[in-house]
């Protein structure tokens, strides 16, 4: 076991009450420039708190070429607005190339290579430069992410992974979002519980989980880069 592992495994056990805020820090102090945190741009809840603790953090933003305007405008928002350091990773094709190389409209008939093509290959690449991340899984989304750490170890990237809400419950989210006047995207107004890819997002519908909206019929919940 690697100090950076052993490092992250004792940090989920101390930290499993801290607050966010008191976990960033922690990430802060231990990590600086080489600490991001990543954003799918439907809140930046986790970014406005990273701000706090490391003002000009970086916040890494997949772009995958199949994002709702909403989306791209809430990217741009955060940039313009808050204290932090907006980094946008794109896949190695466009969606002209992807569409030429494996026929148009992947995510329809394969969309596990694309999701691997457009978000979890240009975020390896992206993470290369950091020893840490932060993302916003929270414990209460979907029986996949139930056991979330608020510190664990990333073994397929060798990376310590953050996830500072895991407590938290979308109560705590709304009532943070309220009370610190924090971004959202647009389309959580608009019958969206959890925003992605507009081929592959849909509205959820009255008694549905946050992600029942994701891959729809698909057989699908994950996009990858967390499993
Ligand atoms: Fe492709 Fe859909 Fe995955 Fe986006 S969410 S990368 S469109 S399969």
């Amino acid at each position: 076991m690697t100090d950076l592992e052993q490092l992250a495994l004792r940090a989920g056990r101390e930290l499993e009450d801290a607050t966010a805020l008191e976990i960033l820090q922690w990430a802060a102090g231990t990590f600086g420039s080489r600490f991001c945190v990543t954003s799918s741009m439907e809140d930046a809840v986790v970014a406005h708190l990273a701000s706090r603790a490391l003002p000009g953090v970086d916040v890494v933003f997949l772009d995958t070429g199949y994002h709702f305007p909403e989306t791209i405008g809430t990217r741009d928002a955060v940039a313009a607005v808050m204290d932090v350091n907006v980094i946008t990773l794109t896949p190695r094709r466009t969606v002209a190339e992807q569409d030429a190389a494996y026929g148009p409209r992947l995510h329809d008939r394969d969309p596990d290579r694309c999701c691997a093509l457009r978000k979890v290959e240009p975020l390896e690449r992206g993470l290369a430069a950091y020893d840490a991340w932060a993302t916003g899984l929270r414990r209460d989304e979907s029986l996949t992410r139930a056991g979330t750490p608020v510190v664990g170890w990333d073994a397929r990237r060798g990376k310590v992974k953050i996830a500072p809400i895991a407590r938290w419950t979308q109560d705590d989210v709304e009532a943070y979002v309220a009370d610190h006047g924090v971004l959202t995207n647009p389309l959580l107004m608009d019958g969206y519980a959890s925003v992605g890819c507009a081929p592959c997002t849909r509205r959820v519908l009255e008694g549905e989980d946050a992600r029942a909206g994701r891959w729809a019929g698909l057989g699908k919940t994950e996009c990858g880069i967390h499993t």
